[in-house]
């Protein structure tokens, strides 16, 4: 996750479904909880696991260390998060396909060489609709945004690459039933400036931990009452930034004026924790 947030167009190909066929009007909304960077995550570990099928990449399962079943990662995953007790899938046997006796007509299907792989593409194709795979990806999720959330230049990058695609939108280009998302640009490419909610000001406030990112200084009040701390989008909504709690970083009064409507790398300042 973190190579691809780093570099995300090196990535394009395999990000196209994110942004083509207007997958771009997911992200529009101001302010969603469900952020950039979880639609992200979601889809990448959705991918990953789709890739997995193709192999198949198997997992050994089972007490017998020489003769185990194998089982794809997905389940691997979600027993060891403790959303299933038992595999609900186990890779069939490629070296000995089942024969019809006497080799019948069924036998251009054993020998399918992607028999096995097909087998895994549709378990996890039916998979991907239950709840158990819906439970599987809010983990993921919240466990990848935990850690890339504390990486400024990660989210950084992503936001631009999004940017890219967000600045495209031209409103002639909305459907009927899209024309709520008309309200949210200025113009076309540019959404409008909306004030970050109380929950999304306090996770970056707590994140940078109340100082400007750029100069270090106290933000929180305690020392100094006049600072006065601005909550920066680093990707400027004017370059086709999105209102989204991952585009966000503390600046103080004075850096932020500086930066304006340019698009720099956020610091690479990170304070001790001890
Ligand atoms: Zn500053």
């Amino acid at each position: 996750m973190d190579t691809i947030m780093r570099d995300p167009f090196s990535y394009l190909r395999q990000l196209e479904g994110l942004t083509v066929n207007d997958g771009i009007y997911d992200f529009l909304p101001h302010w969603q909880k469900d952020s950039a960077l979880h639609k992200f995550i979601r889809f990448i570990a959705d991918e990953i696991l789709m890739d997995d099928t193709d192999g198949p990449t198997r997992v050994p399962f089972g007490s017998d260390p020489l003769y185990p079943d194998w089982i794809l990662p997905v389940d691997a995953a979600m027993l060891q998060y403790g959303i299933i007790d038992e595999p609900l899938f186990f890779i069939p046997d490629e070296s000995a396909p089942e024969r019809t006796p006497g080799g019948g007509s069924d036998s251009s299907e054993s020998g399918d060489p992607y028999c096995v792989v097909n087998a895994c593409y549709d378990y996890l194709l039916n998979l991907r609709w239950t709840q158990a795979y819906e439970d599987l990806m809010s983990r993921i999720t919240d466990e990848v945004f935990y850690v890339m959330f504390l990486n400024r230049r990660a989210l950084a990058n992503l936001n631009q690459f999004l940017a890219r695609y967000a600045g495209e939108v031209t409103t002639d280009g909305f459907d009927a039933d899209e024309a709520s998302l008309m309200n949210l640009f200025v113009r076309d490419g540019e959404l409008k400036r909306v004030r970050p909610p109380m929950w999304a000001r306090r996770a970056v406030f707590y994140r940078d931990r109340g100082r400007c990112t750029t100069c270090g200084t106290d933000l929180s009040g305690l020392i100094d009452t006049l600072n006065v701390g601005n909550y920066d989008h680093m990707m400027p909504l004017a370059r086709g930034g999105l209102n989204d709690v991952t585009n966000l970083q503390l600046l103080c009064e004075n850096c932020n004026s500086k930066k304006y409507d340019k698009v720099e790398d956020p610091s690479n300042r990170y304070r001790r924790w001890y």
